[in-house]
C-alpha cells in the first residue's frame, strides 16, 4: 500500500461539481487533488453535451428555485449565491459564450460540452490542481485514511478535508455508479435509495403502433398527472414513452406510481387550442371526409399523435365532433413503470439534506463534504441538473476553504 504526499484538500469525483469545487479551493491558494474513477474526468458532463449541452435555465430565480425537490435548503442557498447568470459569466470567462434558446434554456455557442470542458481543465492545471485518474474511492482505513484502488495497488491519502462529488447511479459506465452508497452507510450515513429520475416509462403498445412509431416525437403537448400538468415533448419508443415532459412531470409520476402497478397519465395533444374551437374545427368538416383527413387538417394532428389518438381509444374513434375534440384534449395513457436507472438522465435519492451543514459538511464526519448527485435532491431536464452540481460544488469547495481556515 502507497501513500501519496498531498497533504492539502482532496475532492473525489471530476464531474462539474468536484471541479467546481477544486476550482475555488485552488483559487483560494490550496494545494487541491482530484481524484476520479476513470481514466479522465466528467465523462457524464461530454455525453450530456451529446445533444445540446444544457447548462441552465435563463427563467427568473424564484421559478427556477421552484423546479427543486426538496425546496429551499442548502441547494436553493448555493444556486442564490451562484445563480444562472453567474454560471454564465464563467462560461464566458472560459471563452465560451452562452445564448438563450427556444424554451429559455442555455446553451454555450458551440453547443457543445468538450471545448468547455477543454478549457477548465486548462485552467485547473493552471491553478496547480492535480488530477489524479483511475482512483477508485473504496472507504476509509481503522485511522482514517482515504483508501482507493488503482492499477497500481491500493492508495491512501490523509486530505485536510475531503469533498465526495460521487455523483448518481444514473449511465453507470461513465463513471458515477452509486458505488459509494454501502460505504456511506457502513459509516453510519443514512442515504435515500437511488431511483431513475428524467427517465422514460413502459407503456404496452400494440404492435402494429409500436412499429410504426418508435422514433417519432409527439411535439408540443401537455401532460396531465392529477393535477400536475406540464408543456413539452414526448418520444414514442419501442416499449415505452420518454423525452421532456415525462422528465419535466417524472417527480409527480414516480410518485404516483409508488402507490400501486402503473398509472393513468392523458396528454393533449392540442395545448393551444380550447375544446370548444377544437371541436367547432372538427364538426365544419366535409360530410364523407375520412376520418384520418379531419384529423390532419381540422385538428392538425401529426401522423404519429393521429396513431396515438387510435392507440389511447383502445377501439374505433368517435364519429362525433365534441367527443374526438374531447379524447384529443386528455388522450389517457398508461404508464407501468420507469425504465432501468441505467437508462435514466439522472438519479434521485442520495445523502439527505438533514446529514449536512449550510457549508455542505456531513455532521457525522467533520472535514468531509458532499456535493452534487449524490445527495438527495432532484430536477427536470431543462439546465437544472447542471446548475445545481456546478452551485452546490462551489458551496461546498467555499465550505472547505471556511471549514480549513478555522483549524
Ligand atoms: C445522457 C445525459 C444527458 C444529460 N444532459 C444534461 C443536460 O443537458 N443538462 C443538465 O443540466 N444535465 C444533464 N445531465 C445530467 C448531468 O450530467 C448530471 O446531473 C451531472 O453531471 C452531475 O454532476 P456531478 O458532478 O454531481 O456527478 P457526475 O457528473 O456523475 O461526476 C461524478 C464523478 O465521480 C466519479 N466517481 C464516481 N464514483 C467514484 C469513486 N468511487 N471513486 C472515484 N471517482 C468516482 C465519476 O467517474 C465521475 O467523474 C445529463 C445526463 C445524462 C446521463
Amino acid at each position: 500500500m502507497t501513500g501519496h504526499p498531498e497533504n492539502g484538500p482532496a475532492v473525489i469525483g471530476g464531474g462539474p461539481a468536484g471541479l467546481m469545487a477544486a476550482e475555488v479551493l485552488a483559487r483560494a491558494g490550496h494545494a487541491v487533488t482530484v481524484y476520479d474513477r476513470m481514466p479522465s474526468p466528467s465523462r457524464k458532463l461530454l455525453i450530456a453535451g451529446r445533444g445540446g449541452l444544457n447548462l441552465t435555465h435563463s427563467e427568473a430565480l424564484p421559478e427556477f428555485l421552484g423546479r427543486y425537490h426538496p425546496p429551499g435548503g442548502a441547494l436553493a442557498g448555493a444556486i442564490e449565491r451562484f445563480p444562472p447568470e453567474a454560471l454564465r459569466a464563467w462560461c464566458t470567462d472560459l471563452g465560451q459564450p452562452t445564448f438563450v434558446g427556444s424554451s429559455g434554456r442555455v446553451f454555450p455557442d458551440s453547443f457543445k460540452a468538450s471545448p468547455l470542458l477543454r478549457a477548465w481543465l486548462a485552467r485547473l492545471d493552471g491553478l496547480g490542481v492535480t488530477l489524479r485518474t483511475r482512483h477508485r474511492f473504496v472507504g476509509w482505513s481503522e485511522t482514517g485514511a482515504v483508501r482507493f484502488e488503482t492499477p497500481e495497488g491500493r492508495v491512501e491519502a490523509r486530505p485536510a478535508a475531503l469533498l465526495l462529488a460521487l455523483g448518481g447511479a444514473s449511465w453507470p459506465r461513465l463513471g458515477s455508479d452509486g458505488a459509494w452508497v454501502p460505504v456511506l452507510e457502513g459509516r453510519g450515513i443514512p442515504v435515500t435509495p437511488l431511483r431513475a429520475s428524467n427517465v422514460g416509462f413502459s407503456v404496452d403498445w400494440s404492435p402494429v403502433f409500436s412499429e410504426r412509431f418508435a422514433g417519432q416525437p409527439l411535439k408540443r403537448i401537455a401532460l396531465s398527472v392529477g393535477d400536475h400538468r406540464v408543456r413539452g415533448e414526448a418520444m414514442i419508443t419501442a416499449g415505452g414513452i420518454e423525452g421532456g415532459a415525462l422528465y419535466a412531470a417524472s417527480h409527480a409520476i414516480r410518485t404516483a406510481l409508488a402507490h400501486g402497478p402503473g398509472i393513468a397519465i392523458t396528454l393533449d395533444l392540442r395545448p393551444d387550442l380550447p375544446e370548444g374551437a377544437l371541436a367547432l374545427a372538427l364538426g365544419k368538416t366535409r360530410p364523407g371526409e375520412s376520418l384520418a383527413n379531419r384529423l390532419r387538417k381540422a385538428a392538425g394532428l401529426s401522423p404519429v399523435a393521429a396513431g396515438f389518438l387510435r392507440e389511447a381509444a383502445g377501439q374505433a374513434l368517435p364519429g362525433e365532433a365534441a367527443a374526438l375534440a374531447a379524447l384529443i384534449k386528455a388522450a389517457p395513457l398508461r404508464l407501468l413503470a420507469p425504465r432501468p436507472i441505467e437508462r435514466a438522465i439522472s438519479s434521485a435519492g442520495g445523502v439527505p439534506f438533514g446529514q449536512i451543514d449550510d457549508g455542505f459538511m456531513l455532521s457525522a464526519r467533520p472535514g468531509t463534504f458532499v456535493a452534487g448527485e449524490m445527495l438527495d435532491w432532484d430536477a427536470p431536464t431543462g439546465g437544472y441538473l447542471l446548475q445545481g452540481a456546478f452551485a452546490s460544488g462551489r458551496a461546498a469547495g467555499e465550505g472547505m476553504r471556511a471549514w480549513m481556515a478555522r483549524r
